[in-house]
């Protein structure tokens, strides 16, 4: 599909994600999840004046997008949604869903409130203002003066929104190429009841609405170079990380892994029994969609402790409130099946003098009666060939995984330095 703000008014109210939707209608579906999701009016003017206006902003240092919370809640305690949400976009191009999704361990991490009693809940500040500053429809900053030259853009996650704002906003044309038939790159991946899909169509639609941009999806481009000899003056690749981590064990053909479940979570509603395998934040996510498919029993397998797993205060809290049996120290070894349920052999694990994580002998036990086993294993990016001054890379591919934040702040950094080399040929002509 192609998607360009030529015809945006129709595409508005074309198929986006397998459903017809206006912008309105996107707006006001989403309108469906805010309880939840976005902090009240009061919860919200209890944070901002938590702040104490330290004069070093260790906020804004933490922010990998250059994000000042300090200026963005000074302007907010002032009432003005206006400067506050164009303070926050200023930097970041993804600001309602960076406010929705980023962890707790930039921003927040920093807040001296925390030295008192807790930190202030910045991301969700920063959420309640953008969608303050999108209900009170606030213009877009026009372009600078159009130019001639287009660009395109390989991908269309964070890093690829992020690049497309900063070079629009200079004023180039843009064409974005995406090989899935949805828009948002692993955003799609975090289940509704985080980040509705609709936030993220219509981060894109504004954009398209706005801005010489146009939009193919179901394009995979496998050489950024051919694009050049197709009339593009430069090529940003933010393809993000393609590979999934596997466990080369038997019987691995019996599971799927999570992006498949993520994806598409409709499609594995009649599992009652769903074993996880792997203790980060993508595994968090699939026990959180087990539980919304109605799972009656989920359980994750972990090698390590609870104390190591790379998730946030809030996704713990998320499984304790789920239920979910966290199996700890203990590695599958192999999945076999039993007519028409799933078996998981696991053995113990344990640290050695040195601090490996060993297998212990003789503990290796079978457990029956799964219906589902998802691995959530993590990802690798594809080997990417060289950059060159107009072929640039960005987000998860270059940098591995990481987070809607700091892909941002990659797809910004390499859409700069695009500008300045495409200055510096208009300067040498
Ligand atoms: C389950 C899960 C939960 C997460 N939760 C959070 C969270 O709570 N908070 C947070 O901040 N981050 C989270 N992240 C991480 C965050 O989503 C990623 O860091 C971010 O999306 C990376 O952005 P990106 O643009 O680099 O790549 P991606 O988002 O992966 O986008 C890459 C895009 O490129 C497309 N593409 C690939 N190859 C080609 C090709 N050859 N041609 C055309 N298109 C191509 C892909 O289809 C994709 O749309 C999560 C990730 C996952 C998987």
């Amino acid at each position: 599909m192609r998607i360009t703000n030529f015809f945006a008014n129709t595409i508005l109210k074309t198929k986006i994600l397998g459903v017809f939707l206006s912008f309105t209608d996107i707006l006001s579906k989403k309108e469906s999840f805010m309880s939840d999701i976005y902090l009240n009016q009061t919860q919200f003017k209890a944070e901002i004046e938590k702040c104490l206006h330290c004069p070093s902003k260790p906020c804004e240092k933490a922010c990998p997008a250059g994000v000042s919370p300090y200026d963005f809640i000074n302007a907010a305690l002032e009432g003005n949604f206006q400067k506050a949400g164009k303070l926050i976009l200023q930097k970041n191009s993804l600001a309602e869903i960076c406010g929705l999704v980023c962890p707790d361990r930039f921003c927040q991490k920093a807040c001296l409130r925390a030295k008192i009693d807790c930190a202030i809940n910045i991301p969700k500040v920063q959420a309640y203002i953008m969608k303050k500053y999108r209900e009170y429809n606030f213009a877009e900053n026009p372009s600078d003066e159009p130019k001639s030259q287009k660009l395109a853009i390989i991908g269309s996650g964070p890093a690829g929104i992020s690049a497309a704002s900063v070079l629009l906003k200079a004023g180039y044309m843009v064409e974005v190429f995406e090989k899935s038939s949805i828009l948002g790159g692993a955003l799609n991946m975090i289940p509704d009841i985080r980040l509705p899909k609709e936030i993220i169509n219509a981060e894109w639609l504004n954009l398209v609405q706005h801005f010489p941009l146009i939009i193919n999806t179901n394009h995979e481009i496998n050489n950024p170079r051919s694009l050049l000899s197709q009339g593009f003056s430069g090529v940003i690749v933010a393809i993000g990380e393609n590979k999934y981590r596997k466990l080369d064990i038997d019987g691995e053909i019996l599971t799927i892994n999570y992006n498949e479940y993520l994806l598409n979570p409709e499609k594995y509603k009649e599992f009652n029994n769903v074993a996880v395998v792997g203790g980060g934040a993508a595994a968090v996510d699939c026990t959180t969609t087990a539980h919304l498919n109605g799972a009656k029993k989920i359980e994750m397998f972990v090698r390590r402790r609870i104390c190591d797993m790379r998730i946030t205060a809030a996704e713990r809290e998320l499984l304790f409130k789920n239920q979910i049996n966290i199996t700890t120290m203990t590695r599958v070894t192999k999945i076999a099946r039993d007519a028409d349920k799933l078996i998981v052999y696991t053995c113990k694990t344990q640290f050695d003098d040195e601090g490996k994580l060993t297998d212990i002998p003789n503990t290796e036990i079978a457990r029956k009666g799964f219906d589902l086993i998802v691995l959530a294993l993590g990802s690798s990016a594809e080997n990417l060939p060289k950059q060159s001054n107009n072929i640039l890379f960005a987000g998860d591919c270059i940098n591995g995984s990481s987070t809607a934040v700091q892909a941002v702040a990659s797809g910004k950094k390499a859409a700069n330095k695009l500008l300045d080399y495409l200055k510096f040929q208009d300067q040498t002509l």
